[in-house]
């Protein structure tokens, strides 16, 4: 069992882990991206202190060479679910599932999921992914702008798309057909999607894709009871959220400021805190 387990690798997470490691806890990191989180899509930052101006992903360079430097495990593996059983937190991913006496969850903020179906295999970037599905039927859920945008982009590549949206809408192209509907189930066979079940009809797809727009990323900790209505993690001046030994830092909690200086920070007081709880325990 691990002393700690580090759920993301943006600013928050690395230096959740730095200040962990450092702590001398035994510490397992989770990724399932790329690491430095957010800062890979941003060209310019000009307000971090010791640099004037550097591109994102050179800053999460910078962080992951010093995270790198201290040997902390880390595995490119999505955490799919939070369990606390008997005081002790299990977390499952997508390859394993690993067990430790605290958590701390710094998976920041990205694409919303579809509730129900986390375990599936989605595409969440049209742009990225629709030639994947060039001649065939894909079911698109969407509710906002860009996932009508993405509706039409889609349209000009696969050879038909059902587009699952809330509301009035009408979109002048024959391959298109709009559903007003309730989704009930998604089956699939060997992780590739095959049918969508609705509340009034069925479907045959080949693939699906998801825009509902961005917000927390707790999906896997839902159950646990420690998020607010928006799915933001609510913790005190120790970065503890409402279960003794499960922590939360950076863009994943809730709070008046989003920057990488205060989600750093915020990593540092959850590792340090982690760190003072794991002891009291052993
Ligand atoms: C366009 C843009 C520009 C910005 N510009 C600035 C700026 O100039 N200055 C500034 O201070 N801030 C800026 N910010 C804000 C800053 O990027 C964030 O506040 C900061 O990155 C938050 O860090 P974080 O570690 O909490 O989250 P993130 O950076 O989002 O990292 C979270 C990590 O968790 C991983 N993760 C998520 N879910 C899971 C899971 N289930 N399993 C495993 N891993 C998971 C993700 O892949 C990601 O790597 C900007 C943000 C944006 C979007």
């Amino acid at each position: 069992m691990y002393d700690l387990i580090i759920v993301g690798l943006g600013p928050a997470g690395i230096n959740a882990a730095i200040y962990g490691k450092r702590s001398n806890l035994n510490i397992l990191v989770l990724e399932k991206e790329t690491p430095g989180g957010k800062l890979n899509s941003i060209p310019e930052i000009q307000n971090y202190i010791g640099y004037g101006n550097i591109s994102g992903p050179e800053l999460a360079t910078n962080f992951y060479r010093h995270f790198r430097s201290l040997d902390i495990p880390m595995k490119r593996e999505e955490v799919l679910e939070l369990k606390l059983e008997d005081n002790i937190k299990t977390v499952k991913t997508n390859e394993g599932v690993y067990k430790a006496k605290a958590i701390i969850i710094a998976s920041g903020r990205g694409q919303k999921k579809l509730a129900g179906f986390e375990h599936l295999k989605i595409n969440y970037c049209a742009l990225c992914d629709a030639n994947l599905y060039d001649g065939k039927e894909v079911l698109l859920v969407g509710n906002n702008n860009q996932a009508i945008e993405e509706a039409k982009y889609l349209s000009d590549i696969v050879k038909k798309v059902y587009f699952l949206y809330e509301g009035d809408l009408s979109i002048e192209k024959d391959n298109i057909e709009i559903i007003n509907d309730e989704i009930i189930d998604i089956i699939h066979e060997e992780g590739r999607i095959k049918e969508a079940i609705f509340k009034n009809k069925k479907i045959k797809i080949d693939g699906l894709f998801v825009n509902l727009g961005s917000g927390p990323a707790t999906y896997f900790c839902k159950s646990l009871g420690i998020t607010d209505d928006n799915g933001y993690i609510t913790v005190n001046n120790n970065q503890e959220t409402n279960i003794e030994g499960i922590y939360a830092c950076g863009d994943i909690v809730k709070k008046e400021i989003y920057q990488i200086i205060n989600a750093a920070s915020e990593g540092a007081i959850a590792a340090l805190n982690a760190g003072k709880y794991v002891r009291k325990r052993n």
